[in-house]
């Protein structure tokens, strides 16, 4: 009898696509009219918006292995970000790219900057949070990593795991970030192509139809506690993203800018067609920008005329995407990888099992199904 997946998300799609290449059937069945989950694009008036904004990391292990992107037209980001401070706007990042960024002064010391590569380099311990590991590191750390990084984990590093958090960061900064033509739900369309069978529009609530029967619970972590009666599930971090658009003429960066003086809500902003043109129709312009605490629009707008030192009131809002359960907060604490057998037949996956993160996904999903593999077979 064929194995049962229960979303179609990352977890989903890799869970459905390591049984299938093991040689079992396998159906998918997903409660909305599309397969990505979180990692999905809509077209409006001829614009390209992303549930949320984020970057496709092309070095991801499970990427790499999936061998996904070069079936998709993918656009690599640039590996240096603008920071604004006060009227102004720098860069800083990969050396080769921006080659006198890292000496600067205004992002912190040498011995800051030497002090971070010591935090790469070395072993984290749970007990600690991100916050508690960076925050001495003066401006580097205020100025740059506590802004770039809240934008990476969409809630304040005070509360992220410090091993978590380290292996994420260490994932950035050896990133291969970009997103594909069509916008980031091409990614998974693509991968969803691999999946011989998936039923859309099919919401299941309970798990006693599938009794005597294989299963991987791949949904958001909510539904998976209620489906597998599991008591304790992690926070979550809320998001929201606004897409407004800009003049075609408002700037011509494509590099992700983040406010070095925290002086509002925004904790990333982005003119997304001038990393991939076909976001907006040709001659128009498309900003993302995102913010993970409530904010008023005229609070974002105040804030983004600060950090690109502009007046933003003529902006049209083209569209704004509330994300309730945009990612789960690994807290200080919560790192350790557990079965993914929940009873005899019945497993679990999703990125709340590994990691707040497209990788995280993956892995769970491919682990689940592997797990569920050995099981059969012992
Ligand atoms: C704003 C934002 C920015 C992000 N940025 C990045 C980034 O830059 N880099 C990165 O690596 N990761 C990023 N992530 C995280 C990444 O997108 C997620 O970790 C990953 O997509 C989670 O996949 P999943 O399969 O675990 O869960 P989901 O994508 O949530 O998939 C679960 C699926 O289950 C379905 N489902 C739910 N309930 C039911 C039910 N009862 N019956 C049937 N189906 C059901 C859902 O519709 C959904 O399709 C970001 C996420 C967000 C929201």
């Amino acid at each position: 009898m064929s194995v049962v997946v229960i979303g179609a998300g990352l977890a989903g799609l890799s869970a459905a696509i390591t049984l299938q290449n093991s040689g079992r059937e396998v159906e998918v069945i997903e409660s909305s009219s599309r397969v990505g989950g979180r990692v999905a694009s809509d077209t409006i008036d001829g614009f390209t918006l992303d549930h949320g904004f984020q970057l496709i990391n092309a070095n991801y292990p499970e990427v790499v292995r999936l061998g996904i992107i070069n079936e998709i037209a993918f656009i690599r980001a640039p590996r240096v970000i603008d920071y604004s401070l006060g009227d102004q706007r720098f860069s800083i990042g990969d050396p080769r790219v921006a080659p006198l960024s890292a000496l600067g002064n205004r992002t912190g010391t040498i011995g800051e900057k030497l002090a971070f590569l010591k935090y790469l380099a070395s072993n984290s311990y749970s007990g600690k949070s991100v916050a508690d590991e960076l925050g001495n590191l003066g401006n580097l750390y205020t100025r740059i990593l506590s802004p770039f990084l809240t934008g990476v984990f969409l809630t304040p590093l005070t509360g992220i795991d410090a091993v978590t958090g380290k292996n994420l960061i260490r994932s950035f900064i050896t990133g291969a970030p970009g997103l594909p033509d069509g916008g980031v739900g091409a990614f998974t369309q693509q991968l969803s192509t691999r999946v011989k069978k998936i039923h859309l529009n099919r919401r299941i609530d309970s798990l006693q139809e599938f009794a005597g029967r294989e299963v991987i619970v791949a949904t958001d972590v909510t539904t998976a506690a209620q489906l597998l009666d599991i008591s304790e599930v992690p926070k979550l971090a809320n998001s929201t993203t606004w897409y407004h658009e800009v003049p075609a003429d408002f700037s011509d960066s494509n590099r992700l800018l983040i406010d070095a003086g925290h002086r509002g809500p925004v904790v990333n902003s982005l003119v997304i067609s001038n990393l991939v043109n076909s976001y907006a129709p040709a001659g128009r312009s498309l900003l993302s920008s995102t913010t993970i605490e409530s904010a008023s629009e005229s609070e974002v707008r105040r804030h983004l005329s600060l950090m690109w030192g502009t007046q933003t009131q003529t902006w049209p809002l083209i569209a704004k995407y509330d994300i309730p359960k945009s990612l789960p907060i690994f807290g200080i604490g919560n790192h350790l990888v557990t079965s993914s057998r929940v009873s005899e037949k019945v497993f679990v996956a999703g990125d709340f099992r590994l990691a707040p993160s497209q990788e995280g996904a993956l892995l769970s999903g491919r682990l689940a199904a592997q797990e569920l593999l050995l099981n059969k077979s012992a």
